[in-house]
């Protein structure tokens, strides 16, 4: 058969191309159809198409090709399912087919057009590979209580996740918007969210905590962290820190809390006692510093046992607590010390309020089991003065007063003004 025509023919075709006739053999291909298959076309030429399509779909792809070629059928591209080819060294290509019927001197042949498809599939591998990892993203958001927000600074649209109004108690169908979330936050709090969502000034990487309420009452702590991605889009990560920051806060009052009494120990005095002085420093408002220590506490311990003595230290406290404005502390210095911190007060005022508390503890009778006890305190009181360089200062005037108090007879109150 002088099939030079066809030859010819073939090397005209832009794409791949194949020539097969009615028994699969490859009657004629192209330089481009060689380089799919990574051979040469004098390879290609009589040889069985066969040799073209992976050994598991030989017997699958013979039949096709049978029916293609006795029955008038097309296959135009990008049709069906995704095929491969085989390349000589054996190793699998991703390929598309279209399929044409040619007759030349009165013999039907096969044509087919062939496109490396390799790239496709890469993106396509790479498209599920990102659908999967978003799915992933998505799941991780949603166990780490995470959402995220993106805004376009120039038409103001705005995008978020599914997490979103979930975090932040809104309707699912609720538009997306920072007046959304300003109208929930609390609004002590909404200077916070101001300074992140794009009100002012430069936001990127910076990180704010704001509390939201919920529609049904409930406060929530939030913890949002913006980032500038461009000029005109903006993007936040937040979550819900509730939990997190009810622990900080056990935390922060467990370090700052008398384990027997339940009132702040020391340190917090000292932190509140140099408050207090800042506020007289500035505004000239005065507190007044109380001191007392139990009066032969040792004896107590010695006759009742410790275990009394715990109970007389615990009992007496709450006793102090049940007597306090809002604006009062007591604290537990240390063993049978304690001081009380009365804010915006006068000596008049704090030495009332003194005599109040020696006289309750005095009358109290504190019980371990059927044993009853008495005790009563010595109380020192001084206040800030205008020459006073420290905080210090002041407590010193306020032990001095403890001590008068008990070298003049105990159970009894001292000022030194
Ligand atoms: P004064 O009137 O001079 O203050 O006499 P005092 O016996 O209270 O003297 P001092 O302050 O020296 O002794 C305090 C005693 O309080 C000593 C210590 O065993 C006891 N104490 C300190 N902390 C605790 C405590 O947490 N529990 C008990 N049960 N006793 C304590
Ligand atoms: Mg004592
Ligand atoms: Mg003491």
């Amino acid at each position: 058969m002088n099939d030079q025509y066809l030859k010819s023919m073939i090397n005209l075709i832009p794409d791949a191309a194949i020539l097969v006739n009615r028994d699969q053999n490859i009657v004629a291909a192209n330089l481009k159809a060689a380089g799919i298959f990574q051979t040469r076309v004098e390879e290609l030429l009589n040889a069985p198409l066969d040799i073209l399509i992976p050994e598991s779909s030989v017997d699958v792809h013979r039949n096709h090709a049978d029916a293609f070629l006795n029955q008038q059928q097309t296959r135009p591209m990008g049709a069906g399912l995704r095929l491969n080819g085989r390349r000589s060294d054996g190793s699998e290509v991703p390929i598309d087919i279209m399929l044409n019927r040619i007759r030349y001197e009165s013999v039907d042949y096969g044509i087919a057009i062939i496109r490396d498809d390799s790239e496709k599939t890469e993106i396509e591998v790479m498209k599920e590979k990102l659908q999967a990892a978003n799915t992933r993203l998505s799941r991780a958001q949603e166990v780490g209580g995470m959402a995220w927000w993106e805004s376009d600074l120039r038409s103001g649209q705005m995008l978020w996740s599914a997490m979103m109004p979930r975090i932040l108690g809104l309707q699912q169908n609720e538009q997306p918007s920072f007046s959304a979330i300003r109208k929930i936050c609390l609004p002590e709090d909404r200077n916070q969210l101001d300074a992140i969502h794009g009100f002012s000034g430069t936001v990127s990487g910076k990180t704010v905590r704001y509390r939201i309420q919920k529609p049904d009452g409930e406060v929530r702590w939030i913890e949002e962290t913006c980032h500038q991605e461009r000029d005109d889009l903006l993007m936040g990560v937040l979550r819900d820190i509730t939990e997190q920051k009810n622990l900080e806060e056990k935390l922060r009052r467990e370090s700052v809390t008398d384990e027997l009494t339940g009132l702040f120990n020391r340190k917090q005095f000292n932190r509140d006692l140099k408050s207090a002085y800042s506020t007289f420093v500035r505004s000239g408002i005065n507190s007044a510093i109380l001191t007392y220590d139990f009066d032969h506490f040792k004896n107590i311990n010695d006759v009742y046992g410790h275990a009394m003595g715990d109970e007389v230290l615990s009992q007496a406290a709450s006793l102090v607590k049940d007597q306090l404005r809002p604006s009062d502390h007591a604290y537990r210095l240390g063993g049978e010390e304690f001081a009380i911190l009365l804010g915006d007060t006068s000596l008049v005022n704090a030495r009332n309020f003194a005599e109040r508390i020696r006289k309750t503890i005095q009358k109290a009778r504190f019980r371990v089991g059927d044993v009853r006890a008495c005790a009563t305190i010595s109380i020192g009181i001084a206040q800030f003065r205008p020459s006073d360089s420290c905080f210090e200062d002041a407590l010193k005037r306020t032990d001095e007063a403890l001590y008068q108090s008990k070298t003049i007879g105990r159970d009894m109150v001292s000022i030194i003004e």
